[in-house]
């Protein structure tokens, strides 16, 4: 396994393999690699000749306020991971290699971006977009794979490389879970022992309006109510930023049930303590 740094370096490699027709797997990932991250990684591997791993904790997606400077990383622990995990390249550019003192180029997808998560974190997916686009650039990957516990980051990604024809393939890998359901995440490790306790019941809200949508209940209010009430009455939960059922494809709201999503998806953004932590599931809607 091989560790580059330099873009340049990068985009050379990456032509030498494509021109021995190489097909290569994309994993972009901020480090701090866990259980979720590995499952990418591992059908990257059953699909494509070369893997490259990208680390790189992107600033441009953090706002201000938030979790920049202490966002956990161990490099070194990531490397042995990665080896494990047969990738055949790490691409770990610095912050001054990604970005040059007078960068000035975005990519954004309107309206998309602005919703759920976005609401919340403004400029955030038009910093995730900037460095997954440059990242698509450098290494020209076959197959690019994400996670659908971004959910809202695949759907905004697929619409940027279908409006700017970006020749990529985009691969949704399934959310890996903890035992009690807990969706595993790098932010995981900010929460306390009570904190990670009580965390679960982000999933546990999110299956709760599954359950009550499968029995039959139709109004998505109060079906929101219900899972709103059980996540306010949990310790340590200091916040909700959004509970939404939404199209899985245009991530519409849905205000009824019999609406033609293909599948609901249900999103939820909550804070514990001072972590924020995201989850989704996704229903099929033929009820
Ligand atoms: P991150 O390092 O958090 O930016 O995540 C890198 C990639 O791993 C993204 O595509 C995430 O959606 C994906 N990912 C993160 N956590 C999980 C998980 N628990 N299950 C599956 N994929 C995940």
């Amino acid at each position: 396994m091989e560790i580059i740094k330099k873009s340049k370096h990068m985009v050379s490699t990456s032509e030498l393999l494509k021109s021995k027709g190489e097909k290569i797997g994309l994993v972009p990932t901020m480090g701090y690699l866990h259980k979720g991250h590995m499952s990418l990684i591992s059908r990257a591997r059953a699909e494509c000749s070369k893997v490259i791993v990208s680390i790189f904790v992107n600033p441009m997606q953090f706002g201000p306020e938030e979790d920049f400077a202490r966002y956990p990383r161990n490099f070194k622990k990531d490397c042995s991971l990665c080896q494990k995990a047969g990738a055949d390249y790490i691409f770990f550019p610095s912050t001054d290699e990604m970005y040059e003192k007078d960068f000035k180029t975005f990519a954004e997808v309107q309206d998309l971006g602005d919703i759920m998560c976005g609401r919340e974190r403004p400029g955030h997916f038009r910093g995730v977009c900037t460095v997954v686009l440059k990242l698509f650039n450098i290494i020209r990957p076959n197959i690019a794979y994400f996670g659908q516990k971004d959910y809202q980051q695949v759907v905004i990604i697929k619409k940027m490389i279908k409006d700017l024809n970006v020749p990529v393939e985009i691969a949704e890998c399934p959310t890996v879970r903890e035992k009690d359901g807990l969706a595993i995440s790098s932010r995981n490790k900010y929460l306390s022992y009570d904190e990670r306790k009580n965390a679960v019941v982000l999933f546990q809200s999110l299956k709760l309006a599954e359950e009550l949508i499968i029995k039959g209940q139709e109004n998505l209010e109060n079906i929101r109510k219900a899972a709103i009430e059980k996540l306010e009455s949990t310790p340590f939960v200091s916040k909700i930023d959004y509970f939404d059922f939404r199209d899985n494809d245009t991530l519409c709201e849905i205000e009824r049930i019999d609406q033609k999503a293909e599948r609901i998806l249900i999103a939820s953004a909550i804070w514990i303590g001072e972590t924020r932590l995201i989850d989704n599931i996704l229903i099929e809607n033929n009820f």
